[in-house]
């Protein structure tokens, strides 16, 4: 029963390939959460704002303090000295198919073994990886769901872990403290993703809202910039149930893929066979309040040339003035 709740909570974008082949067909009315999550303080609440419009009508989502996406703000994050880099280990073996869920495409992989899994940096134990999908805009000026001193990229990859050391399930860990790690990669555009386009190859298989196909030997480290560095916060899930549960680990140095690449993820549909075609584009959330945390990061944060600039004045007119 837990499952089943657990299922309809999760909506399309999370649950699981039974219920895409299961008869009760997902829609944005079923992203309405059925229970309530265990992580302290996330008391829900009513509210309708800052809403993706496929997710219609009133939305049960927590009325939380720590929502995401952000937007980093470079010179407001905190160098934290003991932040490991972070170890991803997968399998292409647990790679197991890709789906349309009406709002994405997931990549999902087999979770009963430790065979994939991420850890480090922030992380006390593994976390074992479930998905991994994209955000993207209908062009190349917005797509990315969290922004770095208010840049946005043109799409950012989301590799979804959950902690399989506290909890039996992923569908436990997402209504849990410290249930999932997410690491998230910034898209830019620029040369062309050898690595990237056997994924870009199968996604004209899963056009349509609701289509399944195998895709196996996948292994998504490919998909890491070469650059350890990044940032991470105590957030939430961008997507229905939005609960405060993950770890975000946001890699500094963003991916290039090439324009025709990108061109593929908006070449998709939200909607099913049959359906008037509704390209499947825009599909972020919008920022929200950064409210009382902080981003640390694993890195020591360069001087901006602004800064620079106003140090080399301050000396300079210390110097005129003593
Ligand atoms: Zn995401």
């Amino acid at each position: 029963m837990v499952i089943q709740g657990c299922r309809r909570l999760l909506g399309p974008f999370l649950a699981s390939k039974r219920a895409v082949r299961g008869a009760p067909r997902l829609s944005p009315s079923h992203w309405v959460p059925s229970r309530h999550c265990n992580i302290t303080g996330c008391s829900y609440k009513l509210r309708n704002v800052d809403l993706h419009p496929l997710w219609k009508g009133q939305l049960d989502i927590p009325g939380g303090t720590r929502q995401s996406p952000i937007d980093i703000r470079v010179r407001d994050s905190i160098f934290h000295p003991d932040l490991a880099p972070v170890k991803t280990h997968y399998d292409p073996n647990t790679c197991l198919h890709i789906w349309n869920n009406g709002y994405a495409f997931l990549v999902e992989f087999d979770d009963c073994t430790d065979k994939s899994v991420v850890s480090g940096g922030p992380l006390e134990n593994p976390y074992r990886l479930k998905q991994f999908h994209f955000h993207w805009g209908v062009n190349n000026d917005w797509g990315s769901e969290h922004t770095v001193d208010s840049k946005v990229f043109p799409a950012e990859l989301h590799l979804v872990h959950w902690n399989c050391t506290k909890y039996r399930t992923f569908e436990e860990a997402i209504m849990e403290e410290n249930g999932l790690a997410v690491i998230g990669i910034f898209l830019k555009v620029g040369r062309h993703h050898e690595k990237l386009q056997k994924l870009v190859d199968i996604l004209p298989s899963v056009r349509y809202k609701d289509s399944l196909t195998e895709f196996n030997y996948f292994d998504p480290s490919c998909l890491l910039p070469s650059c350890s560095d990044y940032w991470t916060y105590a957030g939430s899930l961008t997507t229905p149930p939005l609960t405060e549960s993950v770890s975000w680990i946001i890699m500094k140095k963003p991916i290039e893929v090439d324009h025709s690449q990108l061109a593929v993820f908006r070449s998709l549909l939200y909607s099913a066979v049959g359906e008037d075609e509704k390209y499947m584009v825009d599909n972020f959330r919008p920022l929200q309040p950064l409210m009382n945390r902080t981003v640390h990061s694993s890195f020591q944060p360069s001087l901006l040339l602004s800064d620079a600039k106003k140090k080399s004045e301050k000396h300079t007119h210390r110097q005129q003035s003593g």
